[in-house]
């Protein structure tokens, strides 16, 4: 038997709501049994009253997705170095809106990047559909290469301006008769 959604992978089991093949990427466990990924979502965002929807039960498979309920893969407990250096672009891109408190003055520059860095695997694991960890690993890889080129390319930009006007101010006072060093 092969996974409704990828007729190439084995199947681990069947979704109880819609009779469909899941392989372990598509499989979802809410109150112990064993759903599709689609199920899920519909369950969790059409608040299908057929579902389990205690706060208390905890998801696990591929719940990417599916908000607050969704439990995050072990393995993304770690730094996000996209959401730390992009802030709020990469907020657009992975759906974590609380990005964009690193708008507050002061206290947003100051905080919201290093919160952004430790919850960002969870918020955007939480928010958006994933096809799977590595998909997830792969995606955020890609931000934080752009991170780091688009934070190269600011500091190397700021540093051009900042020798350019101080070359300016020094060929100033020369030509005003005054050498500065
Ligand atoms: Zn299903
Ligand atoms: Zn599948």
């Amino acid at each position: 038997m092969y996974c409704y959604h990828h007729p190439d992978r084995d199947a681990v089991g069947t979704c109880i709501a819609c009779n469909q093949a899941v392989c372990p990427e598509c499989k979802v466990e809410y109150d112990g049994k064993v759903y599709c990924n689609s199920c899920v979502q519909r369950m969790v965002s059409g608040g299908d009253t057929m579902a389990p929807q205690p706060a208390s039960v905890l998801m696990t498979g591929n719940t990417s997705g599916m908000g607050s309920r969704a439990s995050v893969p072990r393995e993304l407990g770690e730094w996000n170095w996209g959401a730390f250096l992009l802030t709020w672009i990469w907020g657009i891109g992975n759906n974590v809106w609380w990005s964009f408190f690193v708008f507050i003055p002061y206290l947003g520059v100051l905080v919201m990047p290093w919160v952004l860095a430790f919850k960002g695997n969870q918020w955007a694991w939480q928010s958006r559909r994933w096809d799977s960890v590595e998909h997830f690993k792969r995606v955020q890889h890609t931000w934080a290469m752009w991170g780091l080129g688009v934070t190269i390319a600011v500091t190397v930009l700021l540093t051009v301006i900042l020798l350019l006007g101080l070359g300016l101010i020094v060929w100033g006072l020369q030509q005003s008769g005054i050498q500065p060093f």
